[in-house]
């Protein structure tokens, strides 16, 4: 399989983010782009670095702009300059105010756009986040655009991860959603899109932007957000609206789920994306399933990873991985190596 890695996958990460009411380290080290790149050099994976694309290229920039809300671009852009503006301003913009229920005015203020358009406090923006988060769409468009010259399977080392990243909000980590600009470019070859979320955590950006679709089927398995992030979304009755009524499917689980389990829900994800008469494949792929991922709540072992990958191929569609989490860095090398192996890379 060819794998096209973002140049900045392995860029320092964000400092710092809020987890459980402490700031911590953010989980995003820079440590995980080597470990994931290492699994899939041993998978047996070509590497390719992706070309950078910004928006002065314009089908980079229509891709985006097909997905992502033009204001929020042209914020993400500029951003840090004009945080760095304010006078004893954070080296990283985190939101100490956000719209709400009552308050919701529209306000220019650096300190405003940041409560607008970061949904939490686990996506700060800094000084090469823009160029980061471009890096990881460069990746994923050559990737989808392998697929859609003939290539059966691809991978797109992306960091920072997108599926958090909603039309026009930052979260979780994730500022461009990858997956969602890769299904626009699978669009121009293929009728029906499959996108299948396996990361621990529900695809909530990637919901709400194909939620009134029905040429892009969103399959999302994750914990239940009754008691794990995003909270807010990711439940089971969430199927779609107007024509996407029916187009988005979720496949919640409790804490503690194990590979039985957990395959038994995947085994469902893959008869939906049958019914819906996928012409191609998009694996939102996290490891944070681990057993020992700081972030997540289920049980998966290294072995389960290549299960996961064998029921992948199983689909028998033209595939693109994704890459979104994954935060247990000891595992992550040999989490990739299995999913791959598991899904015949080489
Ligand atoms: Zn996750």
């Amino acid at each position: 399989m060819r794998a096209v890695i973002s140049p900045y996958y392995e860029a320092t990460g964000p400092s710092q983010m809020l987890h459980r009411g402490s700031f911590v380290k953010h989980y995003d080290v820079l440590q995980r782009g080597q470990a994931i790149y290492s699994g899939l050099v041993e998978a047996g994976c070509t590497i390719e670095t992706a070309t950078l694309l910004d928006d002065e290229n314009s089908e980079c920039r229509d891709l985006i702009l097909s997905i992502h809300d033009a204001r929020y671009i042209d914020y993400l852009k500029n951003a840090w300059v004009n945080w760095s503006k304010i006078q004893h301003s954070s080296a990283e913009i985190l939101p100490n105010i956000s719209p709400n229920r009552h308050i919701a005015q529209f306000n220019e203020h650096p300190v405003a756009l940041a409560g607008w358009y970061i949904g939490d406090a686990a996506a700060p923006i800094g000084e090469h986040t823009w160029r980061n988060a471009l890096g990881s769409v460069s990746a994923v468009i050559e990737a989808a655009s392998g697929l859609k010259h003939g290539e059966s399977a691809m991978y797109a080392l992306c960091r920072p991860s997108g599926h958090h990243a909603c039309q026009d909000m930052a979260m979780g980590m994730c500022f461009l959603n990858n997956s969602a600009i890769a299904a626009q470019v699978l669009r121009q070859q293929f009728c029906r899109v499959a996108i299948l979320d396996i990361d621990m955590h529900h695809g909530n950006g990637t919901q709400q932007i194909f939620y009134r679709r029905n040429d892009v089927l969103t399959v999302s398995i994750h914990g239940d957000p009754t008691h794990f992030y995003p909270f807010y979304a990711g439940f089971e009755q969430e199927n779609g609206v107007e024509q996407g009524e029916g187009f988005n499917v979720n496949l919640p689980l409790p804490a503690g789920t194990h590979e039985v389990i957990y395959l038994d829900a995947l085994n469902t994800a893959v008869n939906k994306i049958l019914e819906f008469g996928a012409e191609a494949a998009i694996v939102a792929t996290g490891f944070d399933t681990f057993k020992d991922d700081p972030l997540g709540c289920f049980e998966l072992e290294s072995s389960s990873y290549y299960e996961i990958g064998r029921m992948l191929k199983s689909l028998q569609l033209p595939t693109l991985f994704v890459q979104e989490g994954g935060y247990f860095v000891p595992a992550l090398r040999e989490n990739v190596r299995q999913l791959m192996l598991g899904f015949g890379s080489s």
